[in-house]
């Protein structure tokens, strides 16, 4: 029985082409981490976990506890799971008994993941996050000597199993001056902790951009989100990325290497002839200007549908385009079909996808509502059915 008035298919082909262009961009020998925090950036921890590791990912990075222990409960083998961002006291334990990595940025939690571990008598599995520059967390220049005394002292209670930092925006160029002194930064703090005799471990910094942009950030591991989903961090990295393939291989216009993960679609709930001279929907934004079809299709803002697409947006019938009429309501969203007269209550509607050889890209959809591409994503309900097609 279909109780959602819209679903989400899961590309698979899609989606292993993706990573096998990933993989050639990192090369051999570079462990791959499919960042899948926000919901799997809104394709569904639940459905997105099995289907990854379907394709080959065995390792899985989130930004918080619960969303470790949802990635947990929908691994079908042993992958491994690391938390970057916030792990409660409430969390530790929990982790640490599960093996779960987690990012370590300051003294007060190397110290707390200490006291679990022997409580535990397990290892706390800890990455060590240098502050490079971002100057969002990270653990101080003046307290890694500290935290590596805690370290030698503790061989059996902490492994560091990972050195790590974050780039400050590595989808601009407008940044490229502030990652190379981030990089440096990283570079001198890795040489000092293996100075103070403690393996580093795997060293990380690449997240999707920089993995394409900047490859002596490909380290040992890197944590890619966006990019496996199919989308590019920005414009500025997808050119970036064509305009080198086209002074590798001469001038031919490259092919766009990545396919959208996912196909958002719904269906017409009723259609009506308004008009001329009639208002629709709410308020007076949309006026009839001649004899005009519009059909409502159940998918509103409480759905991730944004407001700001009222008469802006785009949505897929019968292969055309369909612009919203009024104002995209709560969880109904009227379209105007004049120019589909052959759409019928029950049609397909995508919002984000392909139809026939037309397409709605999320990109088109975040320069509409001036929303990131990850922003558009990970506001797509988890209530929306997620389902893999090939
Ligand atoms: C979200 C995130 C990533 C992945 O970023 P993408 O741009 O989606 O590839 C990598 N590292 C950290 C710390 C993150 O928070």
């Amino acid at each position: 029985m279909m109780l959602h008035s819209s679903r989400i298919e899961l590309s698979e082909s899609a989606l292993r082409r993706n990573l096998r262009f990933l993989r050639g961009v990192i090369g051999e020998g570079t462990r791959f981490v499919s960042v899948i925090k926000g919901n799997a950036y809104g394709h569904g921890i639940r459905t997105f976990v099995p289907l990854a590791e379907r394709c080959g990912v065995r390792h899985f990075a989130v930004s918080s506890a619960a969303e470790a222990l949802l990635a947990f409960e929908s691994r079908t083998a042993d992958s491994t799971i690391m938390i970057m961002g916030y792990v409660g006291n409430e969390a530790l334990e929990w982790a640490v008994g599960n093996g779960v990595s987690f990012y370590v940025f300051d003294l007060g939690r190397l110290d707390a993941a200490l006291r679990t571990a022997r409580d535990l008598d397990r290892p706390a599995r800890v990455h060590l996050e240098l502050e490079t520059g971002l100057n969002r967390t990270g653990l101080a220049d003046t307290d890694l000597d500290a935290a590596l005394d805690l370290v030698l002292s503790n061989p059996a209670h902490l492994r560091v199993e990972g050195v790590c930092t974050h780039f400050a925006g590595a989808e601009s160029m407008a940044n490229s001056f502030r990652i190379q002194a981030q990089q440096q930064r990283f570079a001198v703090l890795s040489d000092r902790i293996r100075g103070r005799g403690v393996s580093c471990g795997l060293r990380h910094t690449a997240c999707s951009a920089a993995a394409i942009t900047y490859p002596d950030a490909v380290m040992d591991m890197v944590r890619i989100g966006i990019a496996q989903y199919g989308f590019w961090p920005s414009t500025e990295t997808r050119m970036q990325y064509m305009v080198r393939q086209m002074d590798a291989h001469g001038s031919a216009r490259p092919a766009d290497p990545l396919r959208r993960v996912m196909r958002w679609s719904s269906s017409i709930m009723s259609v009506k002839d308004v008009g001329p001279g009639d208002y629709v929907g709410y308020g007076t934004s949309f006026l009839t200007t001649r004899r005009q079809r519009v059909a409502a299709v159940p998918v509103g803002y409480f759905h991730g549908f944004a407001r700001t697409m009222s008469n802006l947006g785009h949505v897929l019938i019968r292969g055309r385009r369909a612009p919203v009429a009024g104002t995209v309501n709560m969880n109904m969203t009227m379209v105007d079909v004049t120019d589909i007269p052959d759409a019928r209550k029950g049609d397909e509607v995508v919002l984000i996808g392909n139809q026939r050889k037309a397409q709605i890209t999320v990109s088109s959809f975040s320069d509409m509502t001036r929303f990131l591409n990850y922003e558009v994503l990970v506001r797509l309900p988890s209530e929306i059915p997620r389902i893999i097609v090939k």
